[in-house]
């Protein structure tokens, strides 16, 4: 069972459209940080990257940024972080983030968001971590996401058992207790038609 001392978070650089996106991500950093828990993001300081960020910091957490050196400028690297990382490209981003976390969250976001979330999932579904994943669902964003996973569940493209590797729920206090209770389940590769 994992022991979960620092969590990725992926989310939008953008702030949506209701502002209780950047409330409940802020709500996030600061419960991470309650629970001794390292934050690891993308290391921006806009929309819910940088609520999340400013959350956890505020509430006195760790926070470790990790940005491309071609977004320092466009994303705003956040300039409080407790360590922000420059690195050189997208990939290397995402290696390092993942390296240095324990299980992984997406909030609400877009294709950025959802490209990293994919990434983690499809690589635990080839067994090269096990690491829990999860969408923490701020009035039912991802809902659209969960219908449309079942639905390649139910014609053939993503195996059941893969599809258990993304956890969702609501509440981060209970997912964080999810996570510590975590196992990876069995027999995940190969694929469902094979
Ligand atoms: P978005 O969800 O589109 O607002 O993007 C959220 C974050 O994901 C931003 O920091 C983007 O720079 C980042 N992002 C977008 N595409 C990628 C990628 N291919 N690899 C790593 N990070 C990415």
């Amino acid at each position: 069972m994992p022991v979960i001392r620092s969590v990725c978070v992926f989310c939008g650089a953008s702030r949506g459209r209701d502002p209780r996106y950047a409330a409940a991500a802020a709500g996030v950093g600061r419960r991470l940080a309650e629970r001794g828990i390292q934050l690891v993001y993308g290391g921006g300081r806009l929309g819910l990257m940088g609520a999340v960020a400013d959350g956890a910091l505020a509430a006195g957490g760790r926070v470790v940024g990790v940005i491309p050196r071609g977004l320092v400028d466009r994303e705003l690297a956040h300039p409080n972080v407790s360590e922000l990382r420059i690195v050189d490209s997208l990939h290397e981003r995402k290696a390092q983030m993942a390296e240095l976390a324990d299980a992984f969250i997406a909030l609400p976001g877009g294709l950025g968001t959802l490209e990293e979330l994919a990434e983690v999932v499809s690589w635990a579904q080839l067994d090269l971590h096990a690491k829990p994943i999860a969408l923490l669902d701020i009035g039912g964003y991802f809902a659209a996401l969960e219908a449309f996973l079942d639905y390649a569940v139910a014609e053939g493209f993503i195996a059941e058992r893969h599809r258990r590797l993304l956890l969702r729920d609501d509440d981060l206090d209970r997912l964080l207790d999810r996570f510590a209770a975590w196992s990876p389940p069995e027999g995940r590769f190969p694929p469902p038609d094979a």
